[in-house]
This record gives structure tokens, C-alpha cells and sequence, in this order.
């Protein structure tokens, strides 16, 4: 019998696993890493096993850790979405081989006698992409179903987001296509598309996501489908769960899937026994940071279905599968300061001063520890020696203080009360966990803003960098962005390192800013959700930001890929008359404020204007952002699904379902060539079908 020590040690280690959970599965929000995590599963499997009267079966351990979540409709899985279990070390791989090997004799999971075993089991081994799973349903080729995994048994109805991802064909065709087909797979983010992802959130002032698997399932969770259409997703097939045509095993069903169109991992791998997959995981240890995603391990499964029948599966995960976790990389560090930097919307970020560690092959000296929570969660403080490693080998994180090296005399990290830089009065939003200098005369969240006005993304006013910008605001030269416009020779001769022919210079490149293409200026007020491509959306429709401005939010939100969110932004916005104010003074100051009067104006096409656009495939001559952006400044629309309101498909090479669909709607497809005619100035016209 387990002592009351034991037993309480298991409630606690329960407790702690569900809260963890929660946190990540549900509010996407882990609190600690997956490390931590993992060492306090192990801990509980270990106890429960020692001591098995003791287990129960809603144990963590016997399930899987997500939930439902109710904004969404719940869908029952048919067939169970299970877990991994895992693997750490080599040995660890080399006892599940056994326990398989030993299983398929009839011997029971423990025997020691290895003579009647089973030579060699073939394994496939593929990556393990850290992303979220999803089952997709195909009736008669079509795609009518894609659900979360939530708790394995119930998942969420996230069919209208599923929709928006590329990669997930929405129609299928081909020979041996079955009645009803269901896929698994993971939806995760690319490493430069979550960071150019993050760079667009940031700059129109939205939520940053920590790593690509929170930024993923985040994503898939949007209400508004048009939010989720904005951020890249990616779709990969790892499993055919009904529908086989009879084929007898897990890699000839990847191959299936793959002549169906769906994107399958090309570094799968097919071994006849347990030690070449050690090399393979060997080499993906090393090799992980060559892949634009990120992988958390290797899954080893069985091939051969029938074995995997044989073997069966537990409450939590299958018995003829496994995870094998990479491990991290790892240095200690010292913390020399906790900087507060201030951000564009005013919000206070705590930055680790770190002393210079090479991790992953770069020198690292900050990180940024997110907010105040985070902090005195992980109990960080000045002079701390501390865990730290790369996110996903390219962020740098601070994962655990090393408590016994703590020096006498450190004190518990203390948000300041008032803004390092205003110091105005600072309010802790609940919610988001976030500290805000609320006083909007900050100067550096206008320094801030006046860095996003005139990056290249916006107006682009080349010169107006940090330093020269900090400057203006400090001398209170600078107030907003139409300020700008003011600023004349005399004033920037004033300041440090100038010359008459630089300050000359400067305001020739201020000048040029007043006539970049509407969408940049829009993209430079800064609005919430208004990043470049829904301000190309919303300058594709209104020809003046007062036109815009007078739209309302009912009528913002019918057009095509602006969702509720994103009008409620745009409105409220304009509904602000100092906001208004802002834009008549930029007018008046010579910034062009419509279409009309615009330099791309000389770039539309009267042929073009008002046709709907949708591009698929690789193009040769221009990537399809170039396309699309030429498209949109020529008077286009650009949509990213085909719909009977589509005009044209334009199609490259490796185009996918978009043909089909455009193809059985009766479509015009065009080719590249095509395209080009179209968007040479000319007197062609564009047909409507
Ligand atoms: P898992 O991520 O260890 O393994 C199962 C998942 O792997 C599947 O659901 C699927 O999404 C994914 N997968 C990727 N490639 C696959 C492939 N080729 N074949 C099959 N599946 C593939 O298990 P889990 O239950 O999703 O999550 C448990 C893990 O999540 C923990 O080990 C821990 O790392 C992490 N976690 C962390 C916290 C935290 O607080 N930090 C909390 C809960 C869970």
C-alpha cells in the first residue's frame, strides 16, 4: 500500500498536470516548457506504476489533455484522437522495440526470454511537427468535416477555418478514391511565416505569438475565418484513418495520400528494425534547424497494419507507436539587468540583460521575459544564474533559474508603477497579462509610432530612423506623424550630427512619403488588425481614407476577407475624432490621402477594375505576392478562394483543388502569359464570363 506521503505526492502531481493542460490546450498559454512538463508526467507514470493500486482512471496519465472548447460546435471522433507516449533516450526506443517484439511473440511485456521474438518489425519513422492535430472527413471527395482533437474523444468543428488553409485540398479526385475518407494530420507554421507573421501583428497592433504552435492552434481557433485566412497555416498528413483501399501499410497509405494531393513529409523514413531509427533520430537532432518548422521529436510506428492490430492500443496512446522528444540545447547564464521597454501601444515588456552565451551558434545577450507574470512565475531576478535556450533554435528563452546558485541579497523582480520613460501612470490589464503607460503622450510609444509610420512597410521616409526620431519627439518637435510635414531646415539643424545638406535631404525624402500608395499611409496610422494586406483589401474598395472613414462597420464587414473583428477596428478608429483630425492634417500638410490623386494611379487598368482575381500553383516570372500586388494596384481584387464571384483563376504550375473547383464553377483559367497581357497598359479587354 502506497504511504499517505506518496498518495499526496500523486494528487499534487494531478492537480499540477490537469492546470498545465489547461493551459495548454485550451487558453494556449503554457506556463511552463515542455521539458518541465514532461519530467512531471514521467514523475506521475512512475509513481502510479510503482504503487498501481493507487491508479484511477481519470488519472492525466490514462487520457488525453485537451478539452472542447465552447465557443465552437463539438464533434465525436468515431475513431479516437490519441496521444504518443514517449521516448527519451536511446534505451528508452530500444525498450519499446522490445515491448513490441516481446507482444507480437505472445510473451508478456516483461518476459526476458528473447529467443522466439520476432527478428526485425519495420518501423516508419517521420518527423514530428509541433503543431495541432486535425481529422479531416471527405464525403465523395469533398471536404465536409475538420475537427480538433480536443479531449481524443470530442474535438471542435473548426471546418469554416480548415477552409482557409492552403494546403488542405477541399476536393479530391483520382483513381481508388473511396466513399468517405478521413485524414489526420498536423496545422502548424513555418519559421519565416511565423516571423513574418509576428512582425505584421506587431506592426498593426495585434497579439505576438510566443512559438508557432501557440501562433497555429491560436489561429485555427479564430471565430472570424478571415482572421484565420490572414495567418499562413500549413496542413501535413500523417495518417489515413478510414477509407484504405486495402492497403497493408502505414507508408504505402502516406503514399496514397500524397497521389491525392495532400503534402506529406518527404524526410519519412522505412526501417526494418530498431537501430537505424536511432541514427535517424540521431541525425534529425542535428539536423532539426535545417527545417523551416519546428519538430519537437521523431514518431516511430509500426508499419505493417496488422501488427499494429495486434498490438492494440492503450487508453491514452497506441501500443505500436512512439515519440521519441528531442532534447533541447541548453546553457547557464547570469541575469545582469531586467530592462522595461515600452512598446508602440504603450506596453511595458520586461528584457533580460543576459551575460554573452553562444546557444545553437549565436552570441545571445537579452531575452525578453513577456510580462510580469512570467517573471515572478519563474521567480527571476538581477544577479540569477539562469537555464536558457532557443525556442524552436531561433528565440531566446529563459527557462529556469538555478536556484542554488542564487548570490545573498536579490530581490523578487517589481514591475514599475510608473512608465521608465513618461513616467505617466501604467495600468495592469487582467486579461492579457499585460502592463500599459496609459498617458498617449508617451513619448515612446510615439516614438514607436512614428518608427512604424515611416518604415518601408508604410511611407517609407528614408532617414527617419531611431535615433533622429528620438531626437524630434524629445525636443518636442514631433507630436504625430503630420508634425513631420512641418519640420523645416532650421529645426533639424539643431539637432546632434546634422548638416544642411543631410537636413536637405531629409525633408526630400519627407516629401517623397506624401505620395506613397494609399495602402501604406493606412498601414502607417496603425490601426488594430490593419496590416498591409487588409489595407490593400480596404484601399481596393475606397478610393479616400475619408470615403473609408465614412464607411460604417455593418458595411466594412460584407466585404470580401474583412471579418467582424477587423470593422469593428476600422470604425472605431474613425470613430475618434482626434483620429479624423489627424488624417485632415496629414491632407492639409500634402500627404495624399486618396486614390484618386495617387501616383499608382497612373497604374490602373480600366479593364481590370473591379474583376476578382484568384491565383494558385508556382508562377515563373513573379512570385504570386508580386502578381497580386500588381493585380490590386491596377485596379483588381485578390481574393484567396474561388467562388462564383471569381472572374479569373490565374494558374502556375502545381496548381491544385482551386483548378478543379474553377474548372467545374466554368471559370476562365489564364496562364501566366495571359496575365501579363492583361496587366500590360493597353486596350484589351477582360471578359466576364
Ligand atoms: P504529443 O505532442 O507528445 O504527441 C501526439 C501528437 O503528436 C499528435 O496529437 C499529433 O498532433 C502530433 N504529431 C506530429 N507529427 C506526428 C506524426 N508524424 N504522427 C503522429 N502524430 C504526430 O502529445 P500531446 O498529447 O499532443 O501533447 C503532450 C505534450 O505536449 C507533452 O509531452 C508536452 O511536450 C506538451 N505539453 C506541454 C504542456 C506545458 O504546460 N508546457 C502542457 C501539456 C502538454
Amino acid at each position: 500500500m502506497a504511504s499517505p506521503e506518496v498518495l499526496q505526492e500523486i494528487d499534487a502531481l494531478r492537480r499540477a498536470i490537469r492546470r498545465h493542460d489547461h493551459r495548454y490546450y485550451v487558453l494556449d498559454s503554457p506556463e511552463i516548457s515542455d521539458a518541465e512538463y514532461d519530467a512531471l508526467f514521467r514523475r506521475l507514470q512512475a509513481l502510479e506504476e510503482a504503487h498501481p493500486q493507487s491508479a484511477t482512471p481519470d488519472s492525466p496519465t490514462r487520457r488525453v489533455g485537451g478539452r472542447p472548447i465552447d465557443e465552437f460546435r463539438a464533434v465525436v471522433h468515431p475513431l479516437p484522437m490519441l496521444s504518443l507516449g514517449n521516448a527519451f533516450t536511446a534505451g528508452e526506443l530500444r525498450d519499446f522495440d522490445g515491448r513490441v517484439r516481446r507482444r507480437l511473440a505472445g510473451l508478456s511485456a516483461t518476459a526476458r526470454d528473447q529467443e522466439d521474438l520476432p527478428e526485425r518489425v519495420d518501423y516508419l519513422a517521420e518527423l514530428k511537427i509541433d503543431g495541432l492535430a486535425v481529422r479531416l472527413v471527405y464525403r465523395q471527395g469533398r471536404l465536409v468535416l475538420a475537427a480538433t482533437r480536443g479531449d481524443g474523444v470530442r474535438g471542435d468543428d473548426i471546418t469554416h477555418n480548415a477552409v482557409t488553409i492552403r494546403s488542405i485540398p477541399l476536393v479530391l479526385e483520382g483513381p481508388g478514391l473511396p466513399e468517405e475518407l478521413e485524414v489526420r494530420g498536423e496545422v502548424y507554421m513555418s519559421w519565416p511565416d511565423f516571423r513574418r507573421m509576428n512582425e505584421e501583428q506587431a506592426g498593426s497592433n495585434e497579439k505576438v505569438f510566443a512559438n508557432p504552435r501557440n501562433a497555429a492552434a491560436g489561429s485555427l481557433r479564430q471565430k472570424d475565418p478571415a482572421l484565420t485566412a490572414r495567418r499562413p497555416l500549413r496542413f501535413l498528413a500523417y495518417g489515413l484513418e478510414i477509407g484504405n483501399p486495402g492497403l497493408e501499410r502505414h507508408s504505402q497509405a502516406l503514399d496514397f495520400l500524397q497521389r491525392l494531393g495532400f503534402p506529406v513529409s518527404p524526410q519519412r523514413q522505412l526501417f526494418s528494425g530498431i537501430e537505424p531509427v536511432l541514427a535517424f533520430c540521431q541525425t534529425w537532432h542535428t539536423r532539426r534547424h535545417e527545417l523551416d518548422f519546428e519538430i519537437d521529436g521523431v514518431v516511430l510506428k509500426v508499419d505493417r497494419y496488422d501488427l499494429q492490430r495486434e498490438l492494440g492500443t492503450l487508453s491514452r496512446s497506441p501500443r505500436w507507436a512512439i515519440a521519441y522528444k528531442l532534447p533541447s540545447t541548453q546553457v547557464t547564464t547570469r541575469v545582469e539587468a531586467i530592462e522595461i521597454s515600452v512598446g508602440r501601444t504603450g506596453t511595458l515588456t520586461p528584457v533580460a540583460l543576459l551575460e554573452k552565451k553562444v546557444v545553437d551558434g549565436s552570441e545571445v545577450s537579452r531575452a525578453t521575459l513577456h510580462n510580469e507574470d512570467e517573471v515572478r512565475r519563474k521567480d527571476i531576478r538581477v544577479g540569477d544564474t539562469v537555464f536558457l535556450h532557443k525556442a524552436g533554435a531561433v528565440i531566446p528563452e529563459v527557462l529556469a533559474v538555478v536556484p542554488e546558485l542564487r548570490p545573498e541579497g536579490t530581490r523578487p523582480f517589481e514591475m514599475p508603477t510608473r512608465c521608465p520613460v513618461c513616467l505617466g501612470e501604467v495600468v495592469r490589464d487582467a486579461e492579457q497579462a499585460a502592463t500599459r503607460c496609459v498617458n498617449p503622450a508617451c513619448p515612446a510609444q510615439l516614438e514607436g509610432w512614428l518608427r512604424h509610420y515611416c518604415s518601408r512597410k508604410a511611407v517609407d521616409a528614408e532617414g527617419f530612423g531611431e535615433t533622429l526620431l528620438h531626437q524630434l519627439v524629445a525636443r518636442g518637435l514631433v507630436r504625430d506623424p503630420a508634425d513631420l510635414y512641418r519640420l523645416t531646415v532650421e529645426d533639424l539643424l539643431g539637432l546632434e550630427r546634422m548638416g544642411p545638406t543631410l537636413a536637405e535631404k531629409l525633408l526630400r525624402n519627407l516629401q517623397a512619403s506624401k505620395t506613397r500608395p494609399l495602402h501604406r499611409l493606412l498601414v502607417g496610422l496603425g490601426l488594430r488588425h490593419v496590416g498591409e494586406h487588409v489595407a490593400q483589401v480596404l484601399t481596393s474598395r475606397y478610393s479616400s481614407l475619408h470615403d473609408l472613414a465614412s464607411a460604417s462597420q455593418e458595411e466594412l464587414a460584407t466585404l470580401h476577407e474583412i471579418g467582424p473583428e477587423i470593422a469593428a477596428s476600422v470604425a472605431g478608429y474613425f470613430a475618434d475624432p482626434a483620429n479624423l483630425d489627424l488624417v485632415e492634417r496629414l491632407r492639409q500638410a500634402g500627404v495624399q490621402t486618396t486614390l484618386d490623386s495617387h501616383a499608382s494611379r497612373e497604374f490602373r487598368l480600366p479593364h481590370l477594375e473591379g474583376k476578382t482575381f484568384v491565383l494558385t500553383g508556382t508562377l515563373s516570372g513573379m512570385t504570386r505576392e508580386e502578381a497580386s500586388a500588381r493585380l490590386r494596384a491596377a485596379g483588381a481584387r485578390v481574393a484567396s478562394s474561388i467562388s462564383k464571384k471569381t472572374s479569373f483563376l490565374v494558374a502556375g504550375s502545381e496548381a491544385g483543388s482551386k483548378l478543379l473547383k474553377a474548372q467545374e464553377l466554368g471559370i476562365p483559367v489564364l496562364g501566366e502569359e495571359e496575365l501579363e497581357a492583361l496587366l500590360a497598359p493597353g486596350p484589351q479587354e477582360a471578359e466576364e464570363p
